[in-house]
């Protein structure tokens, strides 16, 4: 595995792969990675010649009092953890490199980026579309891999991508969980023992609303109803927005539908935690 840390040197190695016809699959992530990160990497690997993951804790995305300073980080390991799973190039890029002196130039998802995780996180979307449309435009991947653990992300991504002509194709791959259906998340870290067993009722309680749902009650105020008990047997979880919504618009839907997708999230003690279920 090759690590690479400046910006002109990977579109080099970038320009010289697409020039010897191999096809780029690109992964990027904030480090501290898991099993989550590491099955992008791993599909990756199946649908393309080279596996390219970027490791960039983006500031761009933490609001002024978000945890972009206590954001984990284990270079060492996640290096490792790349390697073991296929990993053809690591970019490490800096900050200084992605936001260079001067720089003023963002990315609006407009309509999809306030609404859910952008009500509590106003301007995460912004950072997050422009820090990846910059690392497609310095990586020129032909498919990008993201998890649907961030389904809001992956929609807005998709959204940019087709809006300004990104000539590229986003896989968008299912959450990968704990044994007793935590979504895997690098920020599970900050959960104390009490918290961690706690966290479960997320799961727990969009699997409630799945089961009314296959059980044929399509009424979105039905579903809502059993996950907002569900979540409110648990002391410790404070409900920031229960989502049922149309998976491409992120319209909230009246009668659920196939397709449709209930996101929750939610204070767990101190720690914001996220996850969401497709009907
Ligand atoms: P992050 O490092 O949190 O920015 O995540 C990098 C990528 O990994 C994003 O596409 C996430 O959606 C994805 N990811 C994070 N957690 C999981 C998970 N539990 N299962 C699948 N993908 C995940």
């Amino acid at each position: 595995m090759r690590i690479i840390q400046s910006t002109s040197e990977i579109q080099r190695t970038i320009t010289q792969l697409r020039q010897t016809g191999k096809t780029i699959g690109f992964v990027p992530t904030m480090g501290a990675l898991h099993q989550g990160h590491l099955s992008l990497i791993e599909h990756a690997k199946k649908e393309s010649d080279v596996v390219l993951v970027s490791i960039f804790v983006n500031p761009a995305q933490f609001g002024p009092k978000e945890d972009f300073n206590q954001y984990p980080r284990d270079m060492q390991r996640d290096t490792e953890k790349c390697s073991h799973a296929g990993t053809d190039i690591l970019f490490t890029p800096s900050a200084p490199d992605i936001y260079p002196e001067g720089f003023r130039t963002y990315v609006s998802v407009e309509g999809l980026s306030e609404i859910m995780c952008g009500q509590a996180r106003p301007g995460h979307f912004r950072g997050v579309a422009t820090v990846v449309l910059k690392l497609f435009n310095i990586v020129k991947p032909h498919k990008a891999f993201f998890g649907q653990k961030d389904f809001q992300q992956t929609v807005i991504i998709k959204r940019m991508v087709k809006d300004l002509n990104v000539n590229m194709n986003i896989v968008v791959l299912p959450t990968v969980r704990e044994a007793d259906g935590l979504a895997m998340s690098s920020r599970n870290q900050y959960l104390s023992k009490e918290d961690r067993s706690a966290a479960t009722c997320l799961y727990r309680a969009l699997k409630k609303g799945r089961s009314l749902f296959e059980d044929g009650n399509k009424d979105a105020d039905k579903i809502r109803e059993v996950i907002l008990h569900t979540l409110r047997e648990e002391p410790s979880a404070h409900l920031e927005y229960l989502a049922i919504v149309h998976p491409e618009t992120l319209e909230e839907e009246t009668i659920a539908g196939k397709g449709t997708v209930i996101a929750i999230a939610a204070g767990i003690g101190t720690t914001r935690l996220i996850d969401n279920i497709i009907l």
